[in-house]
């Protein structure tokens, strides 16, 4: 996928002229909230779980070569095949080379936002395979020609009514609202793919080094079928999915489900290890695991190398209001909200993500839900510096924040403004607000409300009472 991040404000505005995509995200971003805080309210184990969940991805990433290393000897002694490819062009590759040494012609996919990220897709079609995406959202937004808006519900921003008149349109079947007559449509269209597919291609939430194992935390059962009736199984993951044993993984069974959507546990947790033996009902006889980098090492010897724990569990989307007022699609590329917005600049360069760093209030509450801890503001933060360090930031931008520094060091003039603003105030402002702010300024005025100053100034009224100017206290 082309990254688009530069235009985020382009494409928050037309975001935001869009009801049906607020009314869509909020209905699902609001059940999963309020879900969250009942499971986590029900688990008063889930402190202590979320230091540990973070402690064991610290203890992978500090030693992520000898556990890669043993992840990928185990896989291999139980008969997978690993590949590693640096970068996007590479994994697009080697996919389209395994599709055509085992002569694929259809294959069914299950979620993967590593695969979405070197877009497995194109390069599939182009050694002239079909893919069909069978997770649910996946399959509405691929019948859209759309990319995910959400890492963990792909289809967030569509309403069932667009969903509906999408079938309607491109499958041909009559018009219905209804849940669970949509899903029944899916699940025909797909069953038939199941079954004739020859390769299944799934991602990894995580990879466990000590029995090479693979493990998929799902609510679909599409998960299942894909990995298992196709003849080839591919899996593809970045690098950072590895934990050292199959004994860490209960503690990422209590995190992930209770932070994405408020489940005690998912539906699916398969834990696939090796090929089908001969003593096995059922398994793919050649599994293919595409490991891929595409700038995950670099960004492991960096100062953000913690946003690499992060298990995809899409809480910091949920919870973010910027990413509620504006959905995926406006991030740009295929991590949204403030998880992505610190791993698209990283993933894709500063002069193109820049923009998603400074697209956050840093009120904080990402970092409150991060069930691993990774400190999101102030990566934010961090990277802001780091544009400017580069010589990123516009010039107006440099000016006002040296101006703003400037009146913030003398409080005299910060008092004289401060009393020129109540003044103007009292000019402009009508039923106890200020309706609308001038040039780009309006943007705030557009969305929100500014409440009139009080004609008083703080410092005068906190000199009238205390008899004391505040900065001599
Ligand atoms: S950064 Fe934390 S909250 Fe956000 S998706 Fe990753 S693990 Fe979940």
């Amino acid at each position: 996928m082309e990254p688009r991040s530069r235009s985020f404000h382009r494409n928050s505005e037309k975001a935001l002229a869009n009801p049906a995509l607020q009314s869509a995200i909020s209905r699902t971003t609001g059940k999963f909230l309020g879900q969250r805080a009942d499971a986590i309210a029900e688990f008063p184990g889930f402190e202590a779980a979320r230091d540990e969940g973070s402690r064991i991805k610290g203890e992978a990433l500090d030693h992520l070569d000898r556990h890669l290393a043993r992840f990928i000897a185990e896989a291999e002694k139980r008969g997978a095949v690993v590949h590693v490819a640096r970068d996007d062009a590479e994994a697009r590759e080697i996919a389209a080379g395994i599709a055509t040494r085992e002569g694929i012609a259809l294959a069914v996919k299950s979620k993967s936002m590593a695969a979405e990220e070197v877009d497995l897709n194109t390069a599939l079609e182009g050694a002239g395979v079909e893919v069909v995406e069978s997770d649910l959202g996946e399959f509405i937004i691929q019948l859209a020609g759309e990319p995910p808006s959400h890492i963990i519900a792909p289809a967030v921003h569509k309403t069932r009514e667009e969903v509906s008149r999408l079938f309607q349109e491109k499958l041909g079947e009559p018009y219905t609202d209804q849940i669970p007559e949509l899903v029944r449509i899916a699940r025909r269209r797909l069953r038939e793919k199941f079954l004739s597919a020859g390769m299944g291609i799934s991602g990894a939430n995580f990879l466990c080094a000590d029995t090479g194992s693979v493990v998929l935390v799902t609510n679909e059962g599409n998960g299942r079928m894909g990995t298992i009736l196709p003849r080839v199984h591919l899996v593809v993951a970045g690098i950072e999915k590895v934990i050292p044993a199959l004994s860490d993984l209960p503690v990422f069974l209590r995190l992930l489900p209770r932070s994405a959507t408020g489940q005690v546990i998912s539906t699916y947790v398969s834990v696939l290890t090796g090929v089908k033996r001969p003593e096995d009902a059922e398994g793919p006889e050649k599994l293919h695991i595409l490991l891929v980098d595409n700038g995950r090492t670099g960004i492991l010897q960096g100062k953000y190398r913690e946003i690499l724990k992060c298990i995809r569990c899409g809480a910091c989307l949920n919870i973010c209001p910027v990413y509620q007022s504006v959905g995926g699609h406006a991030y740009g590329w295929v991590y949204p909200g403030p998880m992505g917005s610190v791993l698209t600049p990283l993933q894709t360069g500063l002069s193109q993500g820049a923009p998603l760093a400074n697209a956050s209030t840093l009120c904080g509450a990402c970092a409150d839900v991060c069930p691993v801890k990774i400190p999101l503001p102030d990566m934010l933060l961090e990277l802001r510096g780091d544009e400017r360090e580069q010589g990123l930031k516009a010039p107006a931008e440099l000016l006002g924040v040296k101006a703003y520094a400037a009146v913030m060091r003398r409080a005299g003039i910060l008092e004289a403004l401060e009393r020129i603003a109540g003044v103007l105030s009292q000019l402009f402002f009508k039923e106890g607000k200020v309706p609308w702010l001038p040039f780009k300024l309006s943007g705030w005025t557009d969305r929100r409300d500014f409440p009139a100053p009080s004609p008083q100034p703080f410092r005068k009224l906190w000199k009238k009472q205390r008899g004391i100017r505040p900065w001599n206290r």
